[in-house]
């Protein structure tokens, strides 16, 4: 595998990454770390011969944990050792803790995991390998490996952060050619995409970062997620979840899910009937049956759908009663 020859830009301001973008449409991608789209050019995976580093983007490296900022350019590791988000945002701090490796981590960036590629078995291999099979639509190819009778990709969502940020109630901040705007990371991802097409960003928008609110200290938040080797590989399954409680009582209560369909997905229908109510035992087991009933992961990552489907039911449970106060 080699990487084939591109054009660096190395701008210093978004700005002049947009007008970069809007010099070259259709042939570009923005370079954050590299640690996912440079392993898939080696590949040959949807090339492009400009690449847009936002390394020199003093902006966009801003992080603030405190006031509840973080610049799309910070890198996991920083996520992982800041005591701040440990303490108030626990959720962000354990699914940064549990991307890949410390070596990913120290180059892997927030901004570069909120828009990771989906993957697939049949899309994340070399090139000789997928031409072997007719390649696919996801790249070079007409039709899908996986579910072959759709003209739809069903590459898998796996970036860890984005289900503890949506359960958080972060935004994340967009730069375009007419202007800026915030919206909430559940929106990012388009509810009538696919592995393709994932996100709302239009072409050429920049993410400048997340912001997370700072709460009243009340919230208590995880992330748990399954994977083939613990010590380096993507999700099969990352759940994340945030509970506030009053008088006994749910005051908020979210649950997001990864690394199972073409989009991060807050379970905000199953949720939120619990507000106001005692989060009793039962009512976990009823939640969980229900989270694990709505969820629809296909044959295109290691694991086998069943066991990821019935292992949403069980890390659900787990981590909701690992988030309720004992009584
Ligand atoms: C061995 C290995 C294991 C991995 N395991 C995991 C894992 O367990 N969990 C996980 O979540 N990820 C994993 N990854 C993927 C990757 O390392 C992380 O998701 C990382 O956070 C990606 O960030 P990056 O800065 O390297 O992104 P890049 O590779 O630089 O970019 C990724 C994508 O985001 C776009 N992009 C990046 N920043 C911006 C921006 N500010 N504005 C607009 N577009 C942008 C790029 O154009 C590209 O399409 C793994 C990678 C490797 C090599
Ligand atoms: S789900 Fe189908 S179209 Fe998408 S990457 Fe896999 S084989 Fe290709």
């Amino acid at each position: 595998m080699h990487l084939d020859a591109f054009e660096l830009h190395q701008p210093a301001t978004v700005e002049e990454a947009l007008a970069i973008a809007s010099a070259h449409p259709g042939r570009f991608d923005f370079l954050a770390g590299g640690t996912d789209l440079l392993p898939n050019y080696k590949m040959h995976l949807n090339l492009r011969p400009q690449l847009i580093s936002l390394d020199r983007v003093q902006e966009l490296r801003a992080f603030r944990p405190e006031q509840g900022w973080i610049g799309s350019m910070v890198r996991l590791r920083e996520l992982e050792s800041s005591p701040t988000l440990r303490e108030r945002h626990t959720a962000l701090a354990q699914a940064a803790s549990e991307v890949a490796t410390p070596l990913v981590r120290a180059s892997g960036t927030v901004g570069g995991n909120l828009l990771v590629e989906t993957r697939c078995f049949f899309f994340n291999q070399s090139q000789p390998w997928r031409e072997a099979l007719g390649f696919c639509l996801k790249a070079d190819g007409d039709r899908c490996h996986v579910v072959p009778q759709k003209e739809r990709c069903y590459a898998t969502f796996s970036g860890d952060l984005a289900p503890a940020l949506m359960v958080l109630g972060a935004r994340v901040e967009v730069a375009g050619s007419s202007g800026r705007r915030r919206l909430p990371v559940a929106e990012l991802y388009d509810p009538k995409g696919d592995g393709i097409r994932r996100t709302l960003l239009a072409p050429g928008e920049v993410l400048v970062g997340v912001e997370v609110p700072k709460g009243d200290g009340r919230e208590r938040s995880n992330y748990a997620k399954l994977r083939v080797r613990p010590s380096f590989d993507f999700p099969e399954l990352g759940v994340a979840a945030a509970l506030t409680m009053k008088d006994g009582r749910v005051e908020r209560l979210e649950i997001a899910l990864g690394g199972l369909e073409a989009r991060p997905r807050l379970m905000r229908k199953e949720t939120e009937p619990l507000v106001g109510e005692r989060l009793t035992e039962e009512r976990v087991r009823t939640l969980s049956e229900e989270v694990r009933r709505s969820v629809r992961p296909v044959h295109n990552t290691y694991l086998a759908p069943d066991y990821r489907r019935k292992m949403t039911g069980v890390f659900v449970r787990r981590a909701l009663l690992a988030l309720r106060p004992s009584t």
